[in-house]
């Protein structure tokens, strides 16, 4: 039984009626059901405004049907959107087969663009319709494009208990799991859902932490959203992260505020989180921590990718309405100084890098979906402070080089692991010995450590870690200017992630 006809609401009628609202006039509908999306701009076309206006289906089979006063052949598109330029009044125009036409015909991409200009402000929309998104980049910002498949929280969940009584039995489930699987499964159309319960669990009709394993990189497989956006599985709890006390508790004092009933007391939802710092101390680590803590879902949008795109300004764009349509989530905007300088060291010159950096300071400031944004960088020297002030995050932290203490607490961490017993090491010797270290060096040592004892054959050994913290050079000794200079740029400007200061 398809989980369509399951009684689950889809409102994706509702997103079309909101990019209307957006009065784009150009819309391309991503859905692999062409009869709904026409079912719902035929009620659209009754009810969107005060009174009914027209409604016409085209193919390139049949061209125009459904409207008044058409000329004899419409199968054309260039002449079908003679049609729809020319119509007397406002009206919704699905053309089925455009998108796949697009590819071989600049003339018709053209028509379209200055069709975009005629169009504007009319009140008639052209809605294209597609299963897979086949957009020239030349269409980028002419084109609205709506995710219609993409269900929201309610209807996930509505579809994860459906499958979860057909694949593993009424009640297999706890309230508990069934949000693990929600938060996981978010972003995913109703077909994808089926297709990862089916695979997952017909063959293993059980809960356990395999199976939600598998869940996981069933999951990470089929999603990356809008091409930018990455979906990055909660693989990580605060407990993975050795030191950085005071983010840590800043992250669990809000661990509760984007459930429903802290949305419904008024309470303020944060909007995001800035983290700058050191390389390898750990701002990756945190962000991949937020999703088990607040049990929300985590993508990552690459700024590398989104300026290897031909329009980054159209992609950073797009990638933001993705992400409104998955909320409630989090979006980890990885080096976001990307977005202001398009990776260069001196920003200026290109104006997109202008707009992509405005459009974000926009967004940020109006967006009423529950995204909080998580944003890393490195180069901070490259952030402007009117981008800290302006950005409007809840808090910027600094990431310093982790302290004695905190040495202490990656080590543990990362020896655990190893599955090493840790009483057996001198942790505080192995801290003290590391001054200057970042995380990521600590990580490698111990493993480096491991893979020694793992040839020979042995359990692993404090003498093991402390010959191969002889034999490196911590990055830090080699920029010891550059991190002087950073810390007294972030000084004024961020709070520490620690709770002691770096020794
Ligand atoms: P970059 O800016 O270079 O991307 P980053 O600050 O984002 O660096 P991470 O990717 O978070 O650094 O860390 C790199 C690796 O170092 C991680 O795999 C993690 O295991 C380890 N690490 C860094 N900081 C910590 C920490 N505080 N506790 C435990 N592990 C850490």
């Amino acid at each position: 039984m398809p989980l369509m006809s399951a009684s689950v609401p889809v409102r994706g009628a509702e997103r079309i009626r909101r990019a209307l609202l957006g009065s784009y006039p150009i819309l391309y509908v991503q859905s692999w059901e062409e009869g709904r999306v026409e079912r719902a701009l035929a009620m659209l076309a009754q009810k969107f405004y005060e009174k009914p206006v027209a409604f016409g289906a085209w193919t390139c089979v049949d061209g125009w049907t459904g409207l008044p006063d058409v000329p004899a052949d419409t199968r054309d598109p260039l002449r079908a959107l003679d049609v729809v330029v020319q119509a007397p009044g406002p009206g919704f125009f699905l053309m089925k087969d455009l998108p796949s036409l697009l590819a071989d015909r600049p003339d018709v991409i053209r028509k379209l663009r200055d069709a975009y200009r005629q169009l504007k402000g009319k009140g008639k929309f052209v809605v294209m319709v597609s299963p897979r998104l086949l957009l020239p980049e030349d269409l980028n910002k002419e084109v609205f494009v709506v995710d219609y498949d993409l269900p929201d929280e309610a209807e996930v969940r509505n579809a994860v208990g459906i499958l979860g009584k057909r694949y593993l039995g009424e009640g297999a489930l706890s309230p508990a799991d069934a949000d693990r699987v929600v938060t996981v499964l978010r972003g995913q159309t109703l077909d994808e859902l089926e297709h990862v319960f089916a695979k997952v669990f017909a063959r293993t009709p059980r809960f356990d932490a395999a199976t939600f394993d598998e869940l996981l990189a069933e999951k990470e497989q089929s999603s990356r959203k809008a091409g930018v956006l990455e979906y990055v599985p909660p693989r990580f709890t605060l407990d993975d992260i050795g030191g950085l006390e005071n983010l840590k508790e800043w992250l669990r004092k809000r661990q509760h505020l984007f459930t429903r009933e802290a949305v419904e007391a008024g309470l303020p939802v944060p909007k995001g989180l800035l983290m700058m710092g050191m390389s390898g101390c750990g701002k990756s680590l945190s962000v991949k921590a937020i999703p088990a803590l607040w049990n929300l879902p985590l993508f990552r949008l690459d700024m590398n990718i989104v300026f290897g795109t031909a329009n980054p300004e159209a992609s950073f764009h797009r990638a933001l309405k993705t992400v409104e349509g998955l909320a409630p989530a989090v979006l980890w905007i990885d080096e976001i100084e990307m977005a202001i300088t398009g990776g260069r060291e001196a920003g200026g010159g290109d104006p997109a890098l202008g707009r992509i950096f405005s459009t974000f300071l926009t967004w940020m400031q109006e967006k009423e979906a529950l995204v909080f944004v998580a944003a890393t960088a490195n180069r901070i020297h490259l952030l402007p402070a009117e981008f800290i002030r302006k950005g409007r995050f809840d808090q910027v932290f600094f990431l310093d080089l982790p302290n004695e203490t905190e040495r202490k607490a990656i080590f543990t961490v990362h020896l655990k692991k190893q599955s090493a017993d840790v009483s057996r090491f001198d942790v505080v010797f192995l801290a003290k010995a590391t001054k200057g270290f970042n995380g990521a060096e600590i990580e490698s040592v111990v493993q480096a450590a491991a893979i020694d004892a793992f040839n020979e054959k042995r359990t692993l050994t404090e003498d093991d870690v402390a010959r191969l913290i002889t034999n490196t050079v911590a990055l830090s000794k080699t920029m010891d200017e550059q991190i002087k200079a950073i810390k007294s740029w972030a000084h004024n400007r961020a709070i520490s992630a620690s709770r002691e200061s770096a020794t």
